[in-house]
């Protein structure tokens, strides 16, 4: 029994989307960055899809045990770092990567003995302001690490774009120039790339690229959609219309009955909401796909339930198929109409939606 609620991942998608990313940095290795759940789609499963990508990344060193746990055996970059000994133990058990972009993070490691036993990344703070050492404190650090028995060297050198998705901020050229002439005099792989930067910034490409939202089949850039960038998406996101009925003329809908009916139309029930990670700040009008055709959200998103405008489908019924977004729909398009970015929308699919791989299957119909 499939959840009322669910995602169908396309996993071929992903060997697609991989392709793309490595003929955008032909020669650059790839870090894939499945943080966050992988970006919401299942972490597991993902890595396993991304076998053959050089590395990951994750955010956390939690995120890396699991990963490991489960037999994963790629290189894993920890994007935050950490930020105790204990963490340090953590690291060196699973041979994860750390991001060093702290001196408090330096004074641990300048307590150990272990001899060059954790491969790390020296994260360089060149205008983002998040994490990262300023350019200026770079080659006092650099000598600092030399110095740390337990690292392995030369340390791999990163920093982060800010906006990288705007294509006319020439923040990212500075940020790109003030890196490369900050490390140019020591030795060290360079990663500087996330997806905006890989598709939109040659400068950026360097050793080491490190798309996200790209891999998931998600353009980065606000005007246009992964399908427009020539990559596919590995997420659609369904459910089931629950109810049909007719709502008359002057009748509102759901909570706070924001939605008035001008004209006597269908009214169709999609069991999803807010409490599946469909967007509450949807405006009426966002469309949703009834058997492979658009009609608009009207009303307020509940916890369990949306409701659709089904006038132009008088004859849908309960059990009818309903993609909120992926195949189709561009999930780009969902998030304008919520004000906010895809990758909020993909990462905040809940426990609740069922994923599963492969073509879905509409029991009920
Ligand atoms: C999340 C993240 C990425 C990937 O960003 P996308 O925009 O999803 O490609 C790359 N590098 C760092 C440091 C990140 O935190």
């Amino acid at each position: 029994m499939i959840a009322a609620a669910y995602a169908v991942l396309d996993l071929d998608a992903f060997q697609h989307n991989l392709a793309k990313v490595r003929g955008c940095a032909p020669g650059a290795r790839v870090m894939a960055v499945v943080k966050a759940n992988g970006y919401g789609h299942g972490v597991l499963r993902i890595a396993e899809a991304l076998q053959d990508a050089d590395a990951f990344a994750v955010a956390r060193v939690d995120e890396g045990i699991r990963l490991r746990k489960a037999g994963i055996s790629n290189r894993i970059a920890v994007l935050e770092g950490f930020t105790c000994a204990e963490e340090v133990d953590d690291l060196l058990a699973y041979q994860l990567e750390p991001l060093l972009h702290s001196s408090s993070q330096l004074a641990i490691l300048e307590d150990r003995k272990e001899r060059e036993a954790l491969t790390a990344w020296l994260k360089i703070d060149t205008g983002m302001n998040r994490l990262g050492f300023k350019a200026k404190d770079f080659s006092a650090v650099y000598e600092r690490l030399k110095n740390c028995a337990i690292v392995r060297q030369p340390v791999n050198l990163m920093t982060h774009l800010a906006s990288a998705d705007d294509k006319n901020d020439n923040m990212t050229l500075k940020q790109i120039s003030l890196f490369n002439e900050t490390v140019a005099a020591f030795p060290g792989q360079r990663s500087i790339a996330n997806s905006a930067g890989i598709l939109s910034w040659r400068e950026s490409l360097a050793d080491w690229v490190r798309p996200g939202v790209m891999l998931y089949g998600i353009s980065p850039f606000p005007d246009s959609t992964g399908q427009e960038l020539g990559l596919k998406p590995v997420m659609s996101l369904h459910s089931r219309l629950i109810a049909v009925k007719p709502v008359l003329e002057g009748e509102t809908v759901g909570y706070g009955g924001s939605w008035m009916c001008r004209k006597s139309t269908t009214l169709g029930v999609v069991a999803i909401g807010y409490g599946d990670g469909y967007p509450r700040y949807a405006k009426t009008g966002t469309p949703v796909l009834v058997n492979g055709k658009r009609v608009p959200l009207i009303g307020r998103v509940s916890m369990d339930m949306i409701t659709v405008d089904l006038a132009t489908q008088p004859d849908a019924k309960p059990g009818d198929a309903v993609t909120l977004w992926g195949e189709g729909l561009a999930v780009e398009e969902i998030a304008r109409c919520a004000d906010t970015i895809p990758y909020t929308l993909v990462c905040g699919i809940t426990p609740r939606v069922q994923i599963i791989e492969g073509v879905p299957v509409h029991k009920d119909n």
